[in-house]
């Protein structure tokens, strides 16, 4: 990642202010690209442990060594700053943010309905900026427009906004096509062609959808694998052991919904008054057993074929809570995009058409919900966070911490969230020699915390810094990112 002109505009005059205050008037001058993080503890998510105070010299951006707290080969020469006993950890990493994302539009032309779904490059740089202060130093956007995304790409390179690295899938590949979200394949050959297109258009992923037969399913995996890239896919019909068996290295979203997950007789009860829809989102659950054979069949699938996972649970319980007032309807009236928001105000939502009773029964599974959660993020599958961004009441950043506390609630240790949101990530990012660890060597995203996340999830909030690519963002700073529309606040 190249240094960021706008930040360290930006930043230089409270950097240069921190280099003065710290350094004694005999010593020689701070190089403005050397940061020292003194006084710090590590969370060592994989020990479930912090360090004692340690220095953690940052040169340009990455990170060069880590001494005692208060070594002078740590601080010499550096912009210090004493963080008091505070907690470091990696920037984190949001595997589902669909960065670039306009809002969905449904409008009828003549005789036809017209569906889309544009990117926007103002939304773009308003999640950006969000996603960083709230210490979301890295995505991956699992479906968008890879134009969009090049831009993005482009003007983060060049210092034009302050935004986290971004991994893309392109449009996600179904049976239809959706302008700006969805590319139809509809035989092998439209599959090996789609793929080697997004390919050269610059896809990190390719995305799989709902719609394909399996036949589609595993041509569309074969044709990534051909390319050197990984598949992720959202299914429902297809049974996700299946597609794994197939190859399929990732996977969205924990709302299986798939007809093999149940008994024959949990079926046929199912199939009997399924409204489908997102209806499913609850009726599927409320036959489905998190602790029968055909759960057990997936945990251990899971465990076998270690697929890259995000579980999305934040997404699910926005429109769970979604007939009362609730954190996510805040957030979103805080953080989201205001073209995002007065889209989602106005109708758009995973609870269209949902009665006061359909609430009650989306709330009465959300138990199964949570065991199932914490099932599957106990395997030793490549298990990551993802929110959704973008999706209904889906606000940038926040909404990660919204879902580590979701997983949290369901049952899975703090440690495990933390390693899913940083290292476990970047790995599957094919970035972890480079991501996701404070370790020398490693990029400068860091997140400095008031509190040790290991005792609580919910300090992940309490951020008092981010570094970002070496780059230091103070409270001040962060709140700037935070204000404003779009590009305003920085500039
Ligand atoms: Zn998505």
């Amino acid at each position: 990642m190249m240094r960021c002109s706008t930040l360290t505009s930006l930043l230089l005059a409270t950097a240069l202010a921190w280099a003065l205050a710290a350094t004694p008037a005999n010593a020689e001058p701070a190089a403005d690209d050397v940061l020292a993080l003194d006084n710090v503890h590590i969370v060592e998510a994989e020990h479930n442990r912090v360090s004692v105070r340690r220095c953690v010299r940052v040169q340009g951006t990455r990170i060069a060594t880590i001494t005692a707290a208060g070594e002078p080969a740590c601080l010499r020469g550096a912009g210090a700053v004493d963080l008091q006993g505070r907690y470091l950890m990696p920037g984190m990493i949001d595997m589902h943010a669909h960065l670039t994302l306009g809002p969905l539009e449904i409008r009828r032309e003549g005789e036809g309905v017209v569906m889309q779904a544009l990117p926007d490059d103002d939304i773009a740089e308003h999640n950006a900026r969000r996603l960083v202060a709230f210490g979301v130093t890295t995505i991956r956007d699992p479906g968008g427009d890879l134009a969009a995304a090049g831009r993005y790409k482009a003007r983060l390179a060049a210092g034009e906004l302050v935004g986290p690295e971004s991994f893309h899938a392109g449009p996600v590949i179904n049976n239809a096509e959706l302008p700006g979200l969805a590319t139809a394949a509809r035989s092998a050959e439209d599959m090996e062609r789609v793929v080697r297109a997004q390919v050269q258009a610059g896809a990190d992923w390719i995305k799989l959808y709902t719609g394909l037969s399996p036949e589609l399913l595993k041509a569309g995996i074969d044709a990534a694998h051909r390319q050197g890239r990984p598949t992720v896919a959202h299914l429902d019909n297809i049974a996700w052991t299946d597609a794994l068996a197939m190859g399929l290295d990732g996977i969205v979203h924990l709302m299986p919904l798939s007809p093999d997950l149940l008994t024959p007789e949990q079926r046929a009860a199912w199939q009997a008054t399924a409204r489908g829809g997102t209806f499913s989102f609850f009726e599927w659950w409320e036959h489905f057993d998190p602790e029968g054979a055909q759960a057990d069949r997936l945990v251990a699938a899971f465990g076998q074929h270690r697929p890259v996972f995000d579980a999305t649970l934040v997404a699910f319980h926005a429109a769970f809570v979604q007939d009362r007032d609730n954190p996510y309807k805040d957030d979103a009236r805080r953080h989201a995009h205001p073209r995002l928001l007065a889209h989602w105000n106005e109708w758009f939502t995973f609870a269209i058409g949902w009665e006061p009773d359909d609430f009650q029964r989306a709330r009465a599974v959300w138990p199964k919900v949570q065991r199932m959660a914490a099932r599957l993020y106990s395997t030793d599958a490549r298990l990551t966070l993802g929110t959704d961004m973008s999706n209904p009441w889906i606000a940038p950043g926040i909404s990660l911490h919204r879902e580590m506390q979701l997983l949290a609630e369901a049952g899975v240790p703090t440690a495990r969230l933390l390693l899913a949101a940083t290292r476990t990530a970047a790995e599957a990012l094919g970035a972890g020699q480079r991501l996701g660890q404070v370790a020398p060597g490693f990029e400068a995203d860091l997140l400095v915390l008031d509190g040790n996340p290991l005792d609580d999830i919910r300090h992940t909030r309490q951020i008092h810094a981010v570094v970002l690519d070496g780059s230091l963002l103070t409270t001040t700073e962060l709140n700037q990112l935070t204000s404003g529309i779009g590009s305003g606040g920085a500039k």
